[in-house]
């Protein structure tokens, strides 16, 4: 428990270490910096906020508690990182259960790194024919990044770096540090 608010500057989760990238306090502002933004440009509008899982859920529960305007949020879920790599393959493992035919849609992702899963939401979503389709994710891998939508509301541009915390995983664990940490790999 110590280990979650005291604010470490080294984990462990499982068999690798990590040190602190990103503070509790810096996540805070960004992520208050796009909920600012966002609420200027759809002042009057209900967006649909879609998450992608499962490590977006963090990011959307703090986003949305950030929001003025009126907003609907729903989850969609694909898998295409295994352990510390990005998969060549996409599947998708939930799929859209909401009416975002002629909704003002804003997916949010966690991190964007090769692009690839956020290609293949865009490209399920063409189906339904949203009003509006927007992106916002809380870092972008600008260097690993393999495709060509752009991203509206970015967080933080990151290096290549293998993160864990603030619902980002390492095989399954880490998902819960409030702070954002990077593989440490001097150990
Ligand atoms: P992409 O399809 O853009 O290559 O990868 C997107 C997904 O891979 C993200 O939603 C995230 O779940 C995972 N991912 C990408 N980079 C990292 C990282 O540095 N750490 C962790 N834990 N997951 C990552």
């Amino acid at each position: 428990m110590l280990e979650l608010y005291d604010n470490p500057s080294r984990i462990r989760v499982r068999d690798k270490f990590f040190r602190l990238y990103l503070s509790r306090d810096q996540i805070d502002e960004i992520v208050s910096g796009i909920a600012g933004r966002i609420d200027h440009d759809y002042s009057g509008k209900t967006p649909l906020f879609l998450g992608i899982l499962n490590g977006a859920f963090i990011f959307a529960s703090d986003l949305l508690r950030k929001l003025q305007v009126q907003s609907e949020i729903s989850f969609v879920k694909y898998s295409s990182y295994h352990g510390m790599a990005s998969a060549e393959t996409v599947n998708r493992l939930i799929g859209l259960n909401e009416k975002v035919n002629g909704r003002d849609v804003i997916i949010l992702e966690d991190i964007v790194d090769t692009g690839l899963t956020m290609a293949k939401l865009l490209e399920d979503l063409k189906e339904y024919s949203p009003t509006s389709v927007k992106i916002a994710c809380f870092c972008f891998k600008k260097a690993a990044f393999r495709e060509n939508f752009s991203i509206d509301y970015c967080g933080l541009e990151i290096p290549k770096l293998f993160v864990v915390g603030y619902g980002l995983d390492y095989n399954g664990a880490g998902r819960n540090f409030p702070d954002i940490y990077q593989l440490d790999e001097t150990v």
